[in-house]
């Protein structure tokens, strides 16, 4: 497995929803995507690694390690943060962006399990990047 470069056309599709009961095959790729993120980076999307499912990881204090079919809803209030993405210059170019301060978010786990969280700060950066892949969308911000 590893981590589709800018332009590959697969960074650029929307992920579409997971239909549980989920197979092995997706326990595989969330285990496959767990051991590529330590000290790669914060979060993983499952089209990076070239699978169409709307499935991320995170590696990111006070994160769950995946979220399946997250939902996001976005404060108003943004602030300025720099990002680097593992699927563009492999991570070592950052980028100005503008996010949204807080978040509310609903995921499944793997059971089909749907959880809600709040988070703010970097935690709410972080998760709005994995979901924008999910999404089809790179970073839109100038290099800084
Ligand atoms: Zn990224």
């Amino acid at each position: 497995m590893k981590i589709l470069q800018y332009p590959d056309p697969r960074l650029a599709q929307k992920c579409p929803l997971v239909r549980f009961p989920i197979g092995r095959r997706h326990r595989r790729l969330i285990n496959e995507m767990l051991k590529l993120l330590p000290g790669a980076g914060a979060g993983l999307a499952a089209n990076q690694v070239g699978s169409q499912y709307r499935i991320c990881v995170f590696n990111y204090e006070a994160l769950p390690p995946y979220m399946i079919n997250p939902v996001i809803w976005k404060s108003p209030e943004t602030f300025g943060v720099q990002e680097a993405c593992l699927s563009i210059d492999e991570g070592k170019t950052f980028f100005n962006t503008v996010r949204s301060k807080t978040i509310e978010v609903t995921f499944c786990d793997a059971n089909g399990v749907r959880y809600a969280g709040e988070y703010s700060g970097g935690a709410a950066v972080v998760i709005q990047h994995e979901i924008d892949h999910l999404d089809g969308k790179l970073i839109n911000g100038t290099p800084s």
